[in-house]
């Protein structure tokens, strides 16, 4: 039940002496990771023809190759160019082919980049590199240039850096731990990088973003629980792609992780021939939610290099939401966003659902294409909220709220405020009134 046929003949090929009890311990599994042609043929007898081969090689020059035993365990061999392990574990030589409107870091994450290790983009949360290594090297990852490039683990000296950073920036309520994978630092690394952030006192939630459970699930052991456990509240979220990904081993460790207390998340990269199906889509949120895990977010897939045979139109994404909003739980529907190229942040996409609006009704159609209305208020003054909260007369207990300033939009949707538009910089039209004043 626990081991397969294919992961015992796996592990038998990799290690004669061994036996598979090993299988089953991630310093092994990392230790044995897959890294060449070579071997990869060799454990899963899939052979390709010199052409082919000649290819390989190079892509893999560029974009290393690393596949865990265990993930390579689950690849259909009969099948395996539709495989959705195989794609995003393997790679192909489209991976060379790079367009002119991708990027290596087309997000601009060094850009938003205080201090190393940090992006902060967003009012009052940060990213924070902790890690370069990754148990595999996703294929379609978005910082896949980096990925295998440095293959280091930052020291306490660099990590202190952002640590300082974010001791240093009081509007910092949620720390993002990401990378590579967080979970690949050693025990009294993850132990200390945690008591360091959560003794900040204006740091309110920390979050850990990591595929350990999909690619190397028995990193999870009772010992790694047990120190997440001391600094609640610890938000983690996984990145499941395919249903096939859900095995037992998975699923031990997400129980390990939902029985630890931690609320677990899920973000998936809507990915070509891999996942971009809404049947696929529903078994996998449906397999995630039953294993306690809320799908978050579908990302549309980054214009980072090398990606173009990832990548579906957005059409594909709304089709598949399309599918999930009222066909399914609310809570297993995750939003779809795409991370705006240049640095933007996510920005969530969905189907229209507003047909139309008049002044006091707006039209709208359900999941089955009902139409139907909603009729508004005859008469609301709007004098509730303004954004006015020095002359706000309504008893919110604003006292104990955050303070906010409205920016962008909604800045533009509040009434105490001189702001009619918002311009782009080095607009023409009124650079040229300049030129002519
Ligand atoms: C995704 C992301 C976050 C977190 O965004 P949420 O929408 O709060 O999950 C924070 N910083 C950066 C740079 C990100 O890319
Ligand atoms: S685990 Fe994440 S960071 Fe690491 S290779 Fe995969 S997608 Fe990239």
């Amino acid at each position: 039940m626990i081991y397969t046929k294919k992961q015992e003949g796996i592990a038998n090929k990799i290690d004669d002496l061994s036996d598979i009890s090993n299988w089953k311990n991630w310093k092994w599994q990392l230790k044995h990771a897959i890294t060449t042609l070579e071997q990869f043929e060799y454990l899963t007898g899939i052979r390709f023809d010199e052409s082919e081969r000649k290819e390989l090689q190079e892509t893999f020059k560029i974009f290393p190759l690393s596949i865990t035993p265990y993930y390579l365990s689950l690849i259909h061999k009969e099948n395996f160019r539709n495989d959705p392990v195989f794609k995003q574990a393997f790679g192909s030589v489209q991976e060379l082919t790079t367009l002119n409107s991708e990027h290596s870091d087309p997000l601009s994450e060094e850009k938003d980049s205080p201090v190393e290790g940090i992006t902060h983009r967003y009012p009052d949360r940060v990213l924070f590199h902790v890690s370069n290594l990754c148990a595999m090297y996703c294929r379609h990852c978005t910082r896949k240039r980096k990925v295998g490039d440095d293959s280091y683990i930052p020291s306490m000296s660099q990590m202190q850096k952002g640590i300082e950073y974010i001791k240093n920036t009081p509007q910092v309520r949620d720390v993002l731990l990401s990378g590579g994978d967080p979970f690949m630092l050693p025990d009294e690394m993850i132990d200390w990088l945690l008591s360091e952030i959560t003794a900040i006192p204006h740091v309110e939630v920390v979050r850990i973003g990591t595929r350990i459970p999909v690619v190397l699930p028995y990193r999870v052991t009772d010992k790694l629980v047990s120190i997440l456990k001391k600094y609640q509240p610890l938000w983690i979220n996984t990145h499941f792609n395919h249903p096939n990904e859900l095995t037992c081993s998975s699923r031990e460790a997400l129980a390990m992780l939902a029985d630890g207390g931690f609320p677990l998340g899920n973000q998936s990269v809507l990915l070509a021939d891999v996942n971009d199906c809404p049947r696929i889509m529903r078994n996998l949120v449906h397999k995630l939610a039953q294993n306690r895990v809320r799908p978050y977010y579908l990302y549309q897939c980054d214009l980072s290099e090398g990606l173009s045979h990832f990548r579906t139109p957005v059409g594909k994404g709304i089709e598949i939401m399309e599918s999930l909003v009222g066909h399914t739980s609310g809570f297993a529907r995750p939003t779809y966003v795409i991370d705006a190229p240049g640095g933007g942040g996510k920005i969530p996409v969905m189907p229209n659902y507003i047909i139309s609006w008049s002044t006091n009704k707006v039209v709208l159609r359900n999941y089955e294409g009902v139409i139907t209305t909603y009729r508004e208020p005859d008469s609301y003054e709007a004098k509730n909220c303004d954004r006015d909260c020095d002359h706000c007369t309504l008893d919110l207990n604003i006292r104990e709220a955050d303070k906010m300033e409205a920016i962008g939009i909604e800045k533009l949707l509040s009434n105490d405020n001189d702001t009619v538009s918002l311009i782009p910089e080095n607009n023409e039209r009124l650079q040229r009134r300049y030129d002519n004043e």
